[in-house]
C-alpha cells in the first residue's frame, strides 16, 4: 500500500498550489488525464478555447508574484470592456452605472426608482434576501430591467431564494452621482472587482496550471478517489484499484458531494450536504470561418428570450486564441434548479440566439462547436449555506480532512483564491508539522 503524508485530491489550481507550497511529502491524485480543473484551455484546429471567461485579477500580492513567476512575461494587461445587450442596444457593464443608450422611458424609470429606494425610509432592516437587497439598493427599475432577469438566469433560482452575504464584494454599488453621470453620454468610471485584468499572451489560461504542475512531484492522473476510510485514513482510487494511506487528506472536490464517499459519515453531515445547492453551466464554444469584428471582451444577456447569459469573444483575450482569419464565441448557458433548458437542443438554440443577437449572420454555419460541461459551476448562496458548511467542515477537520478551493469551500471565488487556499493550507500544515 502506498504511504503518503499529505494526499491531495484534485489537480486544479487549489490542489496544485497545495503541492507546490508543501514542497514535498505529498502526492496529487487527479481523476482526469490533465491538470487545471476549470482553469484549462482546449486546443482544437489551432483554436485555444477556455471554459468560458477565465481572466486573472489580483488582490493578493503574494499570488500576483506567484503568477508573475509562472507567466514569466507571457501576460497582457487589459482594461475591461464588458457590455450588456438588452432592449436591442448595447450598454456598458455594470447596468446600474451605465444607463445611457437605453430607451428614455427605461432610463427615467430606473433613475426615479433608484432615488426612491435610496432616500426611502421603508427599506431599513429589510434585506432578508438578495431580491430585497437589489430593490433596496438599486430600486424597482434597475431590478426589473436587469438585476432580476439576469440573476435569475445565471443562478437558476430567483434572487428571493438567495442570501446576501456575498453581494457587497461582488455587485458594484454606484452612488447617485454615478448613476446620473452614467445616464449621460461621455467617458464613464469603471466599476467592479475585475475592472482591469490580465491574461496570457499565448497558450490560454492553462499556461498557469501547466507551468505550476512542472514544479511539483509527478501527478497521479486517472486516479479518481471513490472511497475514504477516515478512521484508518485510507483513500481508494478507482481506475487503478489502489488504496493509499495518508496522514492528512486535502480535498478540492465539491463539498456537497465529497462526504458521500466517506465510510461511516454521520447522517447529520449528509443532510447538511443536501442543503447545499448549485447551478450547472454548459460552455458552448462556437468557432466561425471569419474574423469576429468586435472588440468587447464579453457581453451579458439578461433577457429570457436568449438561452445564454454571457458570450465571450476569445480573440479579445489574445490574438493567439484563434487562427488568423477565423473567429469564435464562448457561450455560457446555465441550467438546473428552477431553470430548465432543452438540453439535447442546446447547440441549436445557442446558434439560433447568436443569430438573433446579430453575432452570427442569419445564413452562417459554425466551423465547429465544442461543448465543455461544468456540472457544479456556481455554489448558490442560500440561508442554509453557512451553517451547512460549518457542520460538514467540522466533521472533516476532526478527521484530518481539509476541504479547500472554490468547491471545497463551496463559495463564489476566483483562481487567485484557489491558489491562495493551497498556499494557506500548506503553511498551516507545515507549521503544524514543525
Ligand atoms: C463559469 C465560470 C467562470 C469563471 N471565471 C473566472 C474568471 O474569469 N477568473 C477567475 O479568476 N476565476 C474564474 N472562475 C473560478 C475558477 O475557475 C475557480 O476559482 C478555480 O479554477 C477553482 O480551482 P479549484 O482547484 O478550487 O477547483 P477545480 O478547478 O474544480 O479543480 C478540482 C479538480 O479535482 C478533480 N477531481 C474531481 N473529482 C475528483 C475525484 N473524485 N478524485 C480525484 N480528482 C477529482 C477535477 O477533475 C479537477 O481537476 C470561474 C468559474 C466558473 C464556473
Amino acid at each position: 500500500m502506498l504511504e503518503i503524508k499529505y494526499a491531495i485530491l484534485g489537480a486544479g489550481l487549489a490542489g496544485l498550489s497545495t503541492a507546490y507550497h508543501l514542497g514535498g511529502d505529498c502526492m496529487v491524485f487527479e481523476k482526469t488525464d490533465r491538470v487545471g480543473g476549470l482553469a484549462y484551455s482546449e486546443e482544437t484546429d489551432d483554436f485555444i478555447l477556455d471554459y468560458c471567461v477565465h481572466v486573472l485579477y489580483h488582490n493578493n500580492p503574494d499570488i500576483r508574484e506567484l503568477c508573475d513567476n509562472l507567466l514569466n512575461g507571457n501576460t497582457k494587461d487589459h482594461v475591461r470592456s464588458t457590455w450588456i445587450y438588452s432592449k436591442d442596444v448595447f450598454t456598458q457593464y455594470p447596468f446600474q452605472a451605465n444607463l445611457y443608450g437605453l430607451p428614455l422611458d427605461v432610463v427615467e424609470e430606473c433613475i426615479l426608482a433608484f432615488i426612491d429606494a435610496k432616500y426611502s425610509e421603508k427599506k431599513a432592516g429589510k434585506n432578508r434576501n438578495f431580491a430585497q437587497w437589489i430593490e433596496n439598493t438599486f430600486g424597482a427599475g434597475i431590478a426589473k430591467h436587469f438585476m432580476f432577469p439576469f440573476n435569475e438566469k445565471l443562478w437558476t433560482v430567483h434572487p428571493k431564494k438567495m442570501s446576501t452575504e456575498w453581494v457587497e464584494s461582488v455587485v458594484p454599488q454606484p452612488e447617485i452621482e454615478d448613476i446620473i453621470d452614467g445616464a449621460l453620454p461621455g467617458q464613464k468610471r469603471l466599476f467592479g472587482y475585475n475592472a482591469t485584468f490580465r491574461y496570457p499572451q499565448t497558450g490560454g489560461i492553462k499556461v498557469i496550471p501547466d507551468t505550476l504542475s512542472k514544479r511539483i512531484a509527478p501527478i497521479k492522473f486517472k486516479h479518481e478517489a471513490v472511497k475514504i476510510d477516515p478512521v484508518k485514513k485510507l483513500v481508494h482510487l478507482k481506475n487503478i484499484n489502489e488504496t493509499v494511506h495518508y496522514d492528512v487528506l486535502i480535498s478540492t472536490l465539491p463539498l456537497k458531494y465529497m462526504p458521500e464517499m466517506i465510510t461511516g459519515v454521520p447522517d447529520t453531515v449528509l443532510s447538511a450536504c443536501d442543503k447545499l445547492i448549485h447551478n450547472s453551466v454548459e460552455c458552448v464554444n462556437v468557432a466561425v470561418d471569419r474574423p469576429v469584428d468586435m472588440n468587447r471582451h464579453w457581453i451579458y444577456y439578461p433577457e429570457p428570450e436568449y438561452i445564454f447569459y454571457r458570450v465571450m469573444l476569445p480573440h479579445t483575450m489574445s490574438e493567439s486564441m484563434v487562427p488568423e482569419g477565423k473567429g469564435a464565441f464562448s457561450v455560457e448557458v446555465s441550467h438546473g434548479n428552477d431553470r430548465k433548458i432543452d438540453f439535447p437542443k442546446i447547440e441549436e438554440d445557442v446558434i439560433r440566439d447568436l443569430k438573433k443577437v446579430h453575432l452570427m449572420e442569419s445564413d452562417e454555419e459554425p466551423k465547429f462547436i465544442q461543448r465543455l460541461s461544468i456540472p457544479c459551476a456556481y455554489s448558490i448562496y442560500t440561508n442554509e449555506r453557512v451553517s451547512s458548511i460549518s457542520k460538514i467542515k467540522a466533521y472533516l477537520t476532526e478527521h484530518d480532512i481539509h476541504s479547500i478551493g472554490r468547491y471545497g469551500n463551496w463559495e463564489y471565488s476566483n483562481m487567485e483564491k484557489a491558489l491562495n487556499d493551497g498556499r494557506e493550507i500548506a503553511d498551516y500544515l507545515k507549521g503544524d508539522a514543525g
